[in-house]
């Protein structure tokens, strides 16, 4: 769980923090109505630094694990203005003009710069390769191909479950480039302002670097048979921006951003209803409705398969967005007790 600072309008209008860590992982809400405290493996307060979040999340721990073949992923999730994009990927994600302070880079960033340090270690055994998609209206769009976006077709196969046909992946062997990749994909992606945060991400950002470590002889003699090879691995990483649940009443839409929040309100309850179904055990779990949006689909492998999963839930300290935090809450408090077979 992060817990952002009070922001200088929330501080301005006077209003009351009803957040608060415990240490130990636990955070407490407290308001008129409402007393509860929920226990999680770790809360960041308004005060953790972003490289806080990095180590103490098991953020690093999840770039070795996809160097060794795993399917990692991690997702900001939470009400729109929580904060998942700053936790992601820093303050100044939609700026070009102005680059974020190294101090404030997020977790992709920061996962990126460990990813390559690594890669160094190792010569080149490590070949990465980058792909972006977003999530719009229930469209597959692809943030790295030139042009202006066009919808994806999301297919699936028996040995690769779903995937996405003709997306462009990317070869980079340097921070800069990667750095580049996410600023320009960043950009394309669609936002609009409205109330409650000024760049609001209207759709779900999927940036996935695939890792693969090349077959290699444990001992460099030239005849090595066979068996003493280490085969090669394929791992991925992939960064899940999720847009902000939102109510309509309080964001002022209307028209396009009302059918957008619709859309973004209908696949982030089709995702809770997947993770409250994959937290019952395993004896009395039923189906998992995983069809039933474009964003279970691509997330079926990380939230119930075969894949490793960091779940971060942002959520603001404000008693104005009390209800929306305790949803964030419980739906984080579930999705803690769903397991996956990595
Ligand atoms: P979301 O992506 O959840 O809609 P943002 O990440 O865009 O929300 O954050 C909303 C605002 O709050 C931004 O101006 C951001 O810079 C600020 N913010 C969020 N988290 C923090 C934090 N931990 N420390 C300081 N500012 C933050
Ligand atoms: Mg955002």
């Amino acid at each position: 769980i992060r817990v952002r600072p009070l922001t200088c309008t929330e501080t301005q209008r006077g209003d009351q923090q009803v957040v608060r860590s415990l240490g130990d992982g636990t955070v407490h809400v407290s308001a008129a109505r409402h007393d509860a405290t929920f226990g999680f493996s770790a809360v960041f307060d308004a005060g953790a630094s972003q490289e806080a979040v990095f180590e103490g999340s098991g953020m690093r721990q999840l770039v070795e694990l996809a160097i060794d073949g795993f399917s990692c992923t991690v997702f900001a999730f939470g009400q729109t203005g929580s904060g998942k994009t700053y936790t992601l990927m820093g303050p100044f994600a939609q700026s070009t003009t102005q680059p974020a302070a190294p101090g404030l880079l997020g977790l992709m960033q920061r996962s990126f710069a460990c990813l390559l340090q690594q890669s160094r270690g190792r010569g080149s055994d490590l070949a990465l390769s980058a792909s972006y998609l977003e999530i719009y209206n229930e469209q597959v769009r692809d943030l790295l191909s030139p042009g202006p976006p066009c919808a994806l077709p999301l297919r699936w196969s028996k040995t690769r479950g779903f995937y996405v046909e003709n997306q462009l992946s990317v070869d980079f062997e340097s921070l800069e480039t990667i750095a580049d990749l996410l600023l320009q994909g960043s950009q394309r992606r669609r936002t609009s302002a409205h109330a409650l945060n000024r760049h609001s991400s209207r759709s779900h950002a999927l940036l996935t670097i695939h890792i693969l470590r090349r077959a290699q002889s444990i001992t460099p003699a030239p005849r090595v048979p066979q068996s003493s090879t280490c085969p090669s691995k394929q791992g991925t990483l992939c960064f899940v921006d999720l847009a902000g649940s939102e109510r309509v009443k309080e964001t002022g839409s209307s028209g396009q951003l009302c059918v957008e929040a619709n859309n973004i309100n209908r696949s982030l309850l089709a995702l809770g209803h997947c993770i409250s179904l994959l937290a019952k055990p395993r004896g009395k779990r039923t189906h998992i409705p995983y069809r039933d949006s474009k964003l279970t689909r691509l997330l079926a492998r990380s939230l119930g398969g075969s894949g490793i999963t960091l779940m971060v839930a942002c959520i603001s300290p404000s008693s104005r967005c009390l209800s929306e935090t305790l949803s964030t809450l419980h739906y984080a408090s579930r999705a803690r007790r769903v397991t996956t077979r990595p």
